[in-house]
């Protein structure tokens, strides 16, 4: 089997103007997404998606990376992944098992763009060998708990509106603190005790902060909302700033998570060795697909640290987060969003199998699900930024 074309496409959701929430980067007008399509001589044809500036990825892929594997079998994945992540050296990459990576691509969007198609080839792959993704990969579970993502209610509101994720069944939810509110230690304290309040005492808690804090303040509010008995505390600190959530992890009880904006396994690597975290997050389309999740799943297990894959966007991300969770042997939850979201929720003809808080993985062969007729033209690019602030 060989690859005979990839293709991006740029896409956009809208939202209308009373479901767009305020977070700390503003206030959310619309989710942007590249689709990415892998096309081969056998007829079939795997689907990847991508973050990352829609303009920059589409062009990354469609005039660079995508011309690169032309010609290639599927079925050598981690050849792919090496040929796009060392550019012009892959072949002595390959030959000598050094990495030597093309400057641009080693993270940021070109990274996104690879595994965009990542993702795809994986489709591709697995579809071939007629099973599931997840099986493809290594299943080692067949569903798995999934927890309510959500949380933006600013005030005593919080209690119903994380009360209805445990209504729906989730045994664990997650809210956003500080941030958009401001920073006031008093008020993250008033929202947690109302979640708290509205999902009872058996449900499991989590905060993010994404990232808005100084470590003295994330610090001061770790230890305000401990009693709240609290699953993890992410991002407390920029992303950036991995002593500094070390710091952190060290002034409190509440385990730690980050991930969602690192690029690669050495990214990883650098939070593993500064002990950051409890919890690693990697999205699959920003970290390097589900080639470079595997290497980074097998990293941070060697330091006893759990994977909870995070999960945003677009459904073909999502499906590709559910067989990534199915198959990572220290992956105990996957992030399950309850933003306003058709782009993740009407994508595709199937719906996702959900049922008491728990995620199934779909049956068919490859990802899994299949593109609506009209999923193209509904999501269609628009330009502009994705946050107003
Ligand atoms: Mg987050």
């Amino acid at each position: 089997m060989k690859i005979t074309a990839v293709r991006a496409v740029p896409m956009s959701d809208p939202i209308p103007v009373e479901r767009q929430h305020r977070t700390d980067l503003g206030t959310k007008v619309k989710s942007d997404n590249v689709m990415v399509f892998v096309e081969t001589d056998e007829g079939l044809t795997g689907i990847g998606a991508s973050l990352g500036n829609p303009a920059v990825v589409t062009a990354a892929i469609n005039t660079e990376l995508g011309p690169e594997i032309i010609g290639e079998d599927p079925m050598f994945s981690e050849r792919i992944y090496e040929k796009m992540y060392n550019g012009s050296r892959w072949a002595p990459a390959i030959e000598t098992g050094i990495s030597q990576p093309d400057p641009s691509r080693r993270r940021g969007i070109i990274m996104e763009a690879i595994a965009g198609i990542d993702i795809a080839v994986w489709d591709v792959k697995s579809q071939a060998l007629g099973i599931p993704m997840y099986q493809a990969i290594g299943a080692v579970r067949d569903s798995i708990r999934g927890y309510a993502s959500g949380g933006w209610a600013p005030g005593e509101e919080a209690e119903a509106e994380l009360g209805g994720y445990a209504a729906k069944g989730f045994s664990a939810v997650k809210m956003r603190v500080v941030g958009h509110d401001g920073f006031k230690v008093d008020n993250t304290v008033t929202r947690v005790a109302a979640a708290r309040r509205g999902i009872g005492p058996d449900v499991e808690l989590m905060v993010d902060a994404h990232g808005s804090l100084d470590v003295a303040s994330a610090i001061k509010v770790a230890n305000a909302i401990e009693e709240y008995d609290i699953s993890w505390f992410e991002e407390p600190v920029s992303p950036d700033d991995h002593a500094g959530h070390a710091r952190v992890r060290n002034s409190t009880s509440i385990p730690i998570a980050t991930g969602e904006r690192e690029f690669t396994r050495f990214d990883f690597q650098s939070l593993l060795d500064h002990e950051s975290i409890d919890v690693a997050q990697p999205d699959v389309a920003r970290a390097g697909g589900i080639t470079e999740i595997r290497r980074i799943a097998a990293l941070a297990s060697a330091r006893g640290v759990k994977v909870a894959p995070h999960a945003w966007g677009s459904g073909v991300l999502f499906a590709a987060s559910i067989h990534l969770a199915m198959a990572l042997p220290n992956t105990h939850i996957l992030e399950v969003s309850q933003g306003y979201m058709p782009m993740m929720n009407e994508l595709f003809n199937e719906e996702y199998d959900i049922r008491e808080g728990r995620v199934y993985p779909p049956t068919k062969p490859g990802i899994g699900f299949t593109l609506r007729d009209d999923a193209m033209e509904r999501f269609k690019y628009v330009e502009g930024p994705e946050y107003v602030f």
